[in-house]
């Protein structure tokens, strides 16, 4: 499909083109960029008239000696304005160029990814998905359609998203418990579905160096309204086999599953610079009488977690202290 030395640009989804006049307007989120350079209008048009699934290819003996800086002005305008990505170099760039969620990682990024390495990250580093059930399935699907790999099982090294049918679902405690048991430091994502007040993502686990499974249950349990209640929940253990209830709530389980693959998606494709992916970052999404809402916590270590706080049981100073302690 390339020539030597054609050249291409993508035209950008996320940019509207509008006419004012003999100029141009780029309006691109919520920022208005003027273009006022003679023949911009025709010329905008033309190229977006010419555009192939979002790609214009251009071979530069097409332009004249005499058109061709006046060509480079327009187009550089173009690409400052927002409306034109400059397309990678020919060998072997179709597939990053056309991938639109490597795109989207890239413009998310701030073009501070190369779209070539994000490209490579998301086929070359699978996930794994543990669990069972509706929700389990349905984030199958949808990471697969996003491009995410799937890897197998017993890839200790690749990230994992747990999904639970409760918060304390032994697949998500013992998944907890193996992992800090490994010193690998490999994150893995909890997810537990709706629990008929909320339906969780999170928290974003680094065994070693974030709050763990334990800790978050400990805080869970311990932010419950009344202390009496509370003190008997984080000593409680779970009776009996719970029923998979992620089926109850099909709009509530998609907009998991949409958290979910947008977490796991922006970490494989921009590592550190993922935003979302912070250690112990947590989303819950709440059922509420007229409204979903959707909020974003940090959980952080609990110095007391029997599993992972090495001053557990014995007198190291805590980062947490009684008022009483204080006097
Ligand atoms: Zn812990």
């Amino acid at each position: 499909m390339y020539e030597t030395g054609s050249r291409s640009w993508l035209v950008n989804t996320e940019a509207r083109a509008l006419a004012r006049g003999q100029d141009i307007l780029v309006r691109h989120g919520g920022v208005v960029t003027r273009c006022a350079a003679p023949g911009v209008r025709p010329f905008v048009a033309a190229l977006l008239d010419r555009a192939v699934d979002g790609r214009i290819d251009i071979d530069p003996s097409e332009i004249s000696e005499g058109q061709s800086s006046q060509f480079e002005t327009l187009m550089s305008q173009l690409v400052a304005a927002g409306l034109f990505i400059e397309g990678s170099p020919p060998a072997g760039s179709e597939a990053q160029d056309l991938d639109p969620v490597v795109l989207g990682l890239w413009q998310r990024s701030g073009g501070s990814v190369e779209r070539a390495e994000i490209h490579a990250r998301l086929r070359d580093r699978p996930i794994r998905l543990v669990g069972s059930g509706r929700l389990h399935a349905e984030l199958n699907q949808s990471l697969t359609d996003a491009g995410v790999v799937i890897g197998r099982d017993d890839d200790i090294t690749a990230p994992a998203v747990v999904v639970g049918s409760h918060e304390q679902d032994p697949v998500l405690t013992e998944w907890n418990a193996e992992r800090l048991s490994e010193d690998l430091e490999v994150p893995w994502l909890a997810v537990v579905a709706f629990n008929g007040g909320q339906a969780t993502v999170g928290p974003w686990v680094v065994p070693g160096q974030s709050a763990c499974y334990e800790c978050y249950l400990l805080r869970k349990a311990s932010n419950f309204g009344t202390a009496e209640i509370s003190s008997a929940l984080a000593e409680a253990e779970p009776v009996g086999p719970v029923f998979d209830s992620s089926t109850r709530y099909p709009g509530l389980r998609l907009i998991q599953t949409g958290l979910v693959v947008d977490k796991v998606v922006e970490r494989l494709g921009l590592q550190e610079r993922a935003g979302q992916t912070v250690p112990g970052e947590l989303s819950t999404i709440s059922l509420r009488f007229d409204s979903i809402d959707l909020e974003n916590h940090r959980v952080l270590r609990v110095p007391r977690c029997e599993r992972c706080s090495p001053s557990a049981g014995i007198g190291y100073p805590q980062v947490w202290f009684a008022k009483e302690a204080h006097k």
